[in-house]
C-alpha cells in the first residue's frame, strides 16, 4: 500500500511538473542534444614509433623524415581546406606516406620472415561508423585506398590475402607486382634479425621490440562538416611469420574513429595494441569515464599500455579539434596542421 502511494505522487508530481513546465527544461535537453560547434579543420598524422634515438640519425635522414611529413599534411590540409571530407584528408596523407620507402607502408614495407612484404590497412569514418580493412596483401599499389573501398563498395568490414587483391582488382584499383614494395634497407633488417636467430640456434624468440623502429603510417583528420576519420597502414613487424596480423587493420585496435568521442590511429607492437583495444580504449575512456582526449590517450599508452609492455605511441583528434601524440617509445615520427602553410612535425619524444 505505502509503495503504491509513492508511485501515485510520483506520478501526478510529474504530471504537474510537465503541465506547470517544471518538467525537465526543455532548452537545456535541446541543447544537450545539439551536436557541439565543431572545431577548427585538422589533420595530425604518424610515421611509425619505435627505438628512434638522436644518435641513431643523420641529419639528412631526419630533413627527409620532416619534409614527406610535411609534404603529407599539406596535401590533406589542402583538402579540407577546400570543403573535402575528412576520409579523402586520411586517404591522401597516406598514400603520400605509402609511396615514401621511409616509412613501413606500401614501398619501404618490412619483410617477412619468408622475405616478403604483407601489408594491412584501416580505415573508419567518424560520421558513419562504417569502416574498411584489408590485411596480409601484397599486390595492392595502396592498401588504404583499398580498404577504403572495401568500406565504401561492399557489404564487409575487412578482406584478406587473395580474396582482398580479387575485390581491389575488381574496384580498378591499381595493382603491382609484389616487387613493387621491395627496399634493400628492409631487407637488410631482415637479414639482421634472421642471423640473430641464427646465432642464437634459431631458437631467438619473436621480440618485435629488438627491431631499430616500427614505422607504420596513420592520420587522423577533422574536416568542416565536423566529421572525424582516422586510418593506418603498414607492413606490419619484421620477421612475422604465417601470415601474421597486427593491429593495423583491426577496427577498434590500430584504428577508430567516432564523431562523439575521437579518431585514433596507432602504431607499436601490434600484438599488445590488439589484447588492449588500444584505439577503442581511449575512446571508451572518454565515453564512459568523461575523460578529456589527453587524459584517455595518457592513460591507455602511458599506463595500461605500458604496465603490460606494449611499446608504441598513437594520435588523436576529438571534433574540437583537440589533439593529441603520445609516445612511450623514444620517438614516434609525428605532426599535425591547424592553419595554412603551418605543418608541425616531430621525431623524437622530447
Ligand atoms: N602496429 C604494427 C603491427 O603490429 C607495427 C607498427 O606500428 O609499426 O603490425
Amino acid at each position: 500500500m505505502k509503495k503504491l502511494d509513492l508511485l501515485l505522487a510520483i506520478a501526478v508530481g510529474f504530471c504537474f511538473a510537465c503541465q506547470s513546465g517544471k518538467g525537465p527544461d526543455k532548452e537545456v535537453v535541446a541543447a544537450a542534444m545539439q551536436p557541439s560547434e565543431p572545431g577548427p579543420i585538422t589533420l595530425v598524422v604518424h610515421g611509425g614509433a619505435g627505438n628512434i634515438t638522436k644518435e641513431n640519425m643523420t641529419s639528412e635522414m631526419e630533413t627527409a623524415y620532416h619534409e614527406k611529413l610535411k609534404e603529407a599534411l599539406n596535401a590533406g590540409y589542402a583538402i579540407l581546406e577546400n570543403g573535402g571530407g575528412s576520409l579523402e584528408a586520411v586517404s591522401a596523407a597516406i598514400v603520400i606516406m605509402e609511396e615514401s620507402p621511409l616509412f613501413n607502408a606500401g614501398v619501404g614495407a618490412v619483410f617477412t620472415n619468408e622475405g616478403k612484404n604483407e601489408l594491412d590497412a584501416s580505415i573508419m569514418d567518424g560520421a558513419s561508423g562504417l569502416a574498411g580493412a584489408v590485411a596480409g596483401v601484397s599486390t595492392i599499389k595502396s592498401p588504404i585506398l583499398a580498404a577504403r573501398a572495401v568500406m565504401e563498395n561492399s557489404e564487409h568490414v575487412m578482406m584478406a590475402g587473395k580474396g582482398a587483391e580479387k575485390f581491389a582488382r575488381e574496384q580498378g584499383l591499381e595493382m603491382v607486382d609484389p616487387d613493387y614494395f621491395f627496399d634493400e634497407r628492409r631487407f637488410q633488417q631482415l637479414k639482421r634479425i634472421k642471423d640473430r636467430e641464427m646465432g642464437n640456434q634459431g631458437m631467438l624468440p619473436y621480440n618485435p621490440s629488438r627491431q631499430d623502429k616500427f614505422g607504420t603510417v596513420g592520420a587522423v583528420a577533422l574536416d568542416q562538416q565536423g566529421n572525424l576519420a582516422a586510418g593506418t597502414s603498414t607492413g606490419g613487424m619484421t620477421n612475422k611469420k604465417f601470415g601474421r596480423i597486427g593491429d593495423s587493420p583491426i577496427i577498434g585496435a590500430g584504428t577508430y574513429a567516432d564523431n562523439a568521442t575521437c579518431a585514433v590511429s596507432c602504431t607499436g607492437h601490434g600484438e599488445y595494441f590488439i589484447r588492449s583495444l588500444v584505439a577503442y580504449d581511449i575512446a571508451a575512456l572518454m565515453k564512459y569515464r568523461d575523460m578529456s582526449l589527453q587524459q584517455a590517450s595518457n592513460e591507455v599508452v602511458m599506463n595500461k599500455l605500458q604496465k603490460k609492455g606494449g611499446s608504441g605511441g598513437v594520435i588523436t583528434l576529438d571534433r574540437q579539434g583537440n589533439i593529441s601524440m603520445v609516445l612511450n617509445t623514444s620517438g614516434m615520427y609525428r605532426g599535425f596542421i591547424k592553419e595554412k602553410g603551418s605543418p608541425r612535425t616531430f621525431i623524437y619524444r622530447e
